[in-house]
């Protein structure tokens, strides 16, 4: 399947069978005014689902689909196929036994059994979902999509599983003794160093996953080898509670590429601010699956009707997804009881008219390119390494502690999964890096919290991050009293008296700081103060260290400290002088005078695309964009709301310093409509040979 150059729309829709002439009509007259690409039909969805539709149920569907594929094809649209179900995600009073004797359900880690979630490694289930796939095959769609229920948690009423004796058993004979369920839960949630079975058991459960992966994919191919495989996947923050091998998958899907469908959250609208997990799901899931991987990510609000989200919310996701660089939208937009499209006309108006501008944002963003920013660290295996304090609950698995592209970026610090100067990290995720690759990190600028101070001080690295003892670890809520965090360091954007709040992440709560006993060569830049000003424990210490680089530690526990009241004028000028400084001044974008702004920032070769967000409701008078770059700008375009590149010179001003250029815009920028600007560039080399050309060649 080639998307190309245009904004690829991917709308998925049911066509209930007690409506399904009306509804395939209405499709196919809309798909022209709609734009849309390819029709992904979900089958048996939501309400009026079966729970696990007999095989014959689905047999007797097919003359439907290919009468609704037959007519897509003759308009060039593309078909695709989505059953709602895999192992299901939600009993809603079905009973698979009915319809599947002698399926295997879900366990769950309390004991919880579901009456029809299947376990996947139930050969009933196995058989009959490869028997359906192998049905689907018939009709050589372009993409057969995996709902996100093909894993091992939230399958209401089961929260984790499965833990059923077909697990157990298999587990038995992967370790050599009976584990019963109860025991093993307590060994896989046992406080401090992880007990060997938790590594052991999610490993096992992530090698199931990808059993059935490739069990789906053998059932396509002898019927249809060019159909390729869609993974919808819940974010990988929660895949680690199961241990998902991302790339095993992508190998047993035997799919090159695999399609991969993050999830944008969202599902009804809230604030703008939500966008931020929207872009950091697109950027977080493409860390996990191995490069090629085809991105359309999942748009979708629930309950389906425009009162849910609106479709200027909506849009802002689309536009997110293009800004990425994702080849693809899909849309979940319509409910699947048999209304029509045009129930819900503003849809299709807008998909229509913004076909043009998302195609000039994706033709500016796709293909081979890196975003800019701080980096982020993201290891699949993070559940195997953390460590769990007492009495801890299965969710505490997940990464619960990864605060720092929710602490940038409302700063206008971009960041990103990719290689930059300044490596940010908090909480346990250290635990997953071997000694050598903590001294790479240590090589350049990094900013950590005390948690991740403390593993790096454990495993012998407190002398490179400016840290003599750990110290005592404390909630300011049951200590002190304390006033405040007092940013006091003039040589690093502070002054006296300048206070930021202790009331993290809301107002009212407090969180927890570790008393570090620094080394003498440390430089704080902000510690605690009391009710009188009188200066307390360091919050913001700076080192440079042995290995060339640089190191920031915050004393807070930042994953529960980041929150509305962690931002603040002062915090934003603290953070952008931190940036700077642990990049050597080589920090490659920051957004300047804005509030609540999101920048996504991808350089292609002799390129940057920059899409600037306003995720709050006030305009953006003036702001600027900042760009540390070696190269000169030769040119400059902006995004004009029709969808064309047009020379952006009359509304930017471009000022040039020590190679940071700073781009500053004339013109407001509203939450409804992203700026986007494309900075051309040319080596510096280049324009010198142009000023002063050689002699002999000025004679010619
Ligand atoms: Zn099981």
């Amino acid at each position: 399947m080639k998307t190309g150059q245009t904004a690829w729309y991917a709308l998925r829709r049911t066509l209930v069978p007690w409506r399904f002439d009306e509804l395939l009509r209405e499709l196919f007259d809309a798909l022209e005014s709609y734009c849309v690409d390819e029709v992904i039909l979900k089958i048996d969805t939501e309400e009026f689902s079966h729970g696990h539709p007999s095989l014959a149920m689905i047999r007797e569907m097919l003359p439907r689909l290919r009468q609704a594929k037959d007519l897509l094809k003759r308009k060039g649209i593309c078909f695709s196929i989505n059953p709602w179900s895999t192992l299901g995600h939600a009993d809603r009073g079905h009973r698979a036994e009915e319809v599947l004797p002698g399926i295997g359900l879900m366990v769950g880690h309390d004991g919880t059994t579901t009456q029809h979630c299947a376990c996947p490694l139930s050969p009933v289930w196995q058989d009959y979902m490869t028997a359906v796939w192998g049905i689907y095959a018939q009709l050589q769609p372009d993409v057969m999509w995996i709902e996100d229920d093909l894993r091992n948690f939230n399958h209401d009423p089961v929260q984790y599983g499965c833990f059923c004796d077909r697990h157990l058993d298999r587990f038995k004979s992967l370790v050599g003794e009976h584990v019963a369920r109860e025991a093993l839960v307590s060994h896989l949630l046992a406080s401090g160093t992880p007990h060997p079975y938790r590594e052991a058991y999610l490993s096992m459960q992530g090698e199931i996953t990808n059993e059935i992966v490739e069990k789906l994919s053998g059932a396509l191919r002898t019927t249809a080898p060019e159909t390729t495989i869609g993974l919808m996947s819940s974010g990988p923050f929660l895949h680690v509670v199961e241990g998902r091998d991302w790339t095993g998958l992508a190998e047993t899907s035997h799919c090159h590429p695999l399609i991969s469908r993050p999830p944008l959250g969202n599902y009804s609208e809230g604030s703008l601010r939500g966008l931020y997990a929207s872009q950091h799901s697109i950027k977080l899931t493409r860390a996990a699956l191995p490069a090629g991987t085809v991105e359309m990510t999942e748009i979708e609000n629930i309950p389906f009707t425009q009162y849910t989200k609106s479709n200027a919310f909506t849009f802002l996701q689309m536009a997110i997804s293009f800004a990425m660089g994702c080849e693809g939208v899909t849309l979940n937009t319509f409910d699947h009881r048999g209304s029509l499209m045009e129930d819900d006309p503003g849809v299709g108006k807008m998909l229509g008219g913004k076909k043009a501008y998302l195609s000039a944002i994706k033709q500016a963003a796709n293909g081979e390119g890196a975003n800019r920013g701080a980096q982020l660290l993201f290891d699949p295996h993070y559940s195997f390494r953390k460590h769990l304090p007492k009495d801890a609950s299965y969710s505490a698995l997940a990464v619960t502690d990864e605060a720092a592209s929710r602490m940038l970026e409302p700063l206008g610090i971009p960041c990103t999964y990719g290689d930059a100067p300044v490596t940010v990290v908090t909480g346990q995720m250290l635990r997953c890096l071997t000694d050598a690759d903590i001294r790479d990190l240590l090589r350049k600028g990094l900013l950590i919290d005390s948690v991740a101070a403390g593993i790096l001080s454990e495993r012998g690295f407190g002398a490179h991050i400016g840290v003599a003892s750990l110290g005592t670890r404390i909630s300011l809520k049951h200590n002190g009293p304390y006033a405040a965090e007092e940013y006091f360091n003039e040589d690093f954007g502070g002054e006296p008296n300048d206070f930021l709040t202790i009331f993290l992440p809301e107002y009212g709560s407090m969180p927890t700081i570790r008393k570090f006993e620094l080394l003498q060569e440390v430089t704080v830049i902000s510690h605690l103060v009391d009710a009188d000003r009188a200066p307390r424990e360091p919050v913001l210490f700076v080192t440079d260290n042995a290995l060339g680089g640089r190191v920031a530690v915050f004393a807070y526990e930042l994953g529960e400290a980041v929150g509305t009241a962690f931002y603040h004028a002062a915090r934003r000028r603290q953070m952008v002088h931190l940036m700077k400084w642990l990049s050597n001044d080589r920090f490659p974008a920051i957004v300047h005078g804005a509030v609540y702004p999101l920048l996504i920032c991808r350089d292609r070769p002799g390129e940057t695309f920059c899409a600037l967000f306003n995720l709050m409701l006030d305009p953006y008078e003036k702001v600027s964009i900042e760009l540390y770059d070696q190269r000169v700008i030769s040119r400059i375009s902006s995004l004009s709301n029709d969808g064309r590149w047009v020379d952006a010179s009359q509304h930017t001003l471009i000022e040039t310093d020590r190679d940071h250029h700073l781009i500053t815009l004339n013109q407001s920028v509203t939450w409804s409509t992203p700026c986007c600007l494309n900075v051309s560039w040319e080596e510096k080399s280049t324009l010198r040979q142009r000023s002063y050309p050689k002699a002999n060649e000025q004679e010619r």
